[in-house]
Parts: structure tokens; C-alpha cells; sequence
């Protein structure tokens, strides 16, 4: 009788017997030829950031058919420096601070080879004591019809100190605005200058903001720490991008 000891022994699976190993190296042919893509992140089209108008009066700005992202916030609430950062440029929002361009809405043209897929409205600082009231008074009219009138207007962004809180200006124009971002205008408080606050003046002044902001949505930023740099990137190419079904974007 056989038994499992007198049986031979199992012939041990080797790789050479289930795979057919080739000995002879194949000569590789030439590659065919994979067209380059470059693909752009949020961060590097913020940096196609250019120069593209200034206007003293509504009627002054071109009518434009790509979306558009206004900046608004009183004067020294750290506009000029969130932009220059965003864009990577020292000098680019700074020249809405040149004699004469201060009242002025300066638009700055976004997209790759000299292409504009969208832009940013960079809008006067407001409640600086030493402008003369009668031009407080006509910017803030400018500055509301802009902000209710512009057609192709797809998002806004409040900056506001943190350590100051929405003044009463910021209240007067999220006033202004709240029908707008009711009707579905993107909307964000950015809180700036947040290397200033401790880990919870920030978790506390942001959870004031997101109450304030309504319908839309409040985050922490910091030029000098470079903290939220991407997160607004990205929220802007979003707001300027419409996803297609499958998740992509145009
Ligand atoms: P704007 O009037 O709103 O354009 O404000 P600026 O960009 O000129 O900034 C006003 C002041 O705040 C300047 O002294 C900036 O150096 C300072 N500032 C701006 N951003 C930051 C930041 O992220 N951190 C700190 N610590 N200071 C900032």
C-alpha cells in the first residue's frame, strides 16, 4: 500500500516553468513621440497675473465675458499685500496704490499665454481718515453699484483684520452684497494678518466670520507665514472654473 511518505516528492513550481523567460534582450525601437502637457495649478495661473486696466467711474470698466473676482476691504486691512503674494508679484497691486490709482478700480488679467480665463477686481481700500468725505461718500456709490451691477462678477473677497473685526464700512457693504451672495455669488471673509493670533484668537475669530459671512465661507490667512496661500488659489480657480460632470475642469 502506498503511503504518503514513499509517494515522490511534489516536482517544486518554478518560475522559468509558469513563465516563459526571454533570453535575448528585444532591441527597443524608438519611442513614439508623447505630446508635452503642461499642467497648470491653481498657484501657477494665479502667477499669470497682469496688469489689464484701471477705471475712476463704472461706465470707465470694459464690459468683460470672464468671470471676474473683486478684493475689497478697508485700507490697511492687508489687500494689497494677500494680492501680491497670490500673484507672486511685489509690485502688482501696489500699483493701485500709485498717486491717482487709489480711487480706481485696477483689473489684473489671469491665464496662460497672454490668454484671459478670468480676472481680479482689485477695489480702493475704504475708510482712510484722510480721504475728504465728499470722496468717501462717491466711492462708496461706486464701489456698491459695482459690486450689485457687475454682470460678469462671479465672486467676492472680503479681507478684514481680525484683530479689528468687520468695521462698520465691512457692514455696510456685506449689506450691500448679502442679495447677491443670497442669489448664490461666491463669498469669502479672508481674515488676515493671522500670524498675529494665537492658535484659538484664530479658531474663535474665524468662527465669527463663517456667522457673518452668511452664505459664505470665512478663512484664516497670513502674507508672512504664507499661511492659506493655496487654499485661496485654489478657491479662486474654482469660482472661475466650471467642473464638468466627470469632476474635470475646461
Ligand atoms: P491694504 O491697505 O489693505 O492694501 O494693506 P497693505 O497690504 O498695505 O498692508 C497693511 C499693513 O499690514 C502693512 O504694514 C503690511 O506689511 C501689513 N501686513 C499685510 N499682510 C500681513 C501679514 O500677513 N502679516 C503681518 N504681520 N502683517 C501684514
Amino acid at each position: 500500500m502506498a503511503t504518503e511518505n514513499s509517494s515522490p516528492p511534489a516536482p517544486k513550481p518554478s518560475l522559468s516553468s509558469a513563465v516563459k523567460v526571454r533570453k535575448t534582450p528585444v532591441k527597443a525601437g524608438p519611442l513614439p513621440e508623447v505630446p508635452e502637457v503642461k499642467v497648470i495649478t491653481p498657484m501657477g495661473w494665479m502667477h499669470t497675473a497682469r496688469f489689464l486696466t484701471t477705471a475712476a467711474e463704472l461706465f470707465h470698466l470694459p464690459a468683460l465675458d470672464v468671470p471676474e473676482i473683486a478684493f475689497v476691504g478697508r485700507s490697511n486691512a492687508g489687500k494689497s499685500t494677500c494680492i501680491n503674494t497670490l500673484t507672486q508679484q511685489k509690485q502688482l497691486a501696489f500699483a493701485s496704490k500709485k498717486p491717482g490709482r487709489t480711487q480706481h478700480i485696477n483689473l489684473f488679467s489671469l491665464g496662460k499665454q497672454g490668454v484671459t480665463d478670468a480676472v481680479l477686481a482689485d477695489l480702493p481700500g475704504y475708510g482712510y481718515a484722510a480721504v475728504p468725505k465728499q470722496d468717501k461718500l462717491r466711492w462708496q456709490k461706486v464701489m456698491a453699484n459695482y459690486l450689485v451691477t457687475r454682470e460678469n462678477l462671479k465672486g467676492i473677497v472680503l479681507l478684514c483684520d481680525p484683530r479689528l473685526g468687520m468695521t462698520e464700512l465691512d457692514e455696510v457693504l456685506l449689506e450691500v452684497i448679502r442679495p447677491r451672495v443670497e442669489e448664490g455669488l461666491n463669498f469669502l471673509v479672508l481674515l488676515t494678518k493671522s500670524d498675529k493670533l494665537t492658535r484659538s484668537e484664530g479658531a474663535k475669530a474665524l468662527s465669527i466670520a463663517k456667522l457673518q459671512a452668511g452664505g459664505g465661507q470665512a478663512k484664516l490667512f497670513s502674507a508672512l507665514k504664507k499661511q492659506g496661500v493655496e487654499d485661496l488659489a485654489q478657491l479662486m480657480w474654482d469660482w472661475t472654473h466650471e467642473a464638468e460632470p466627470d469632476g474635470t475642469y475646461d
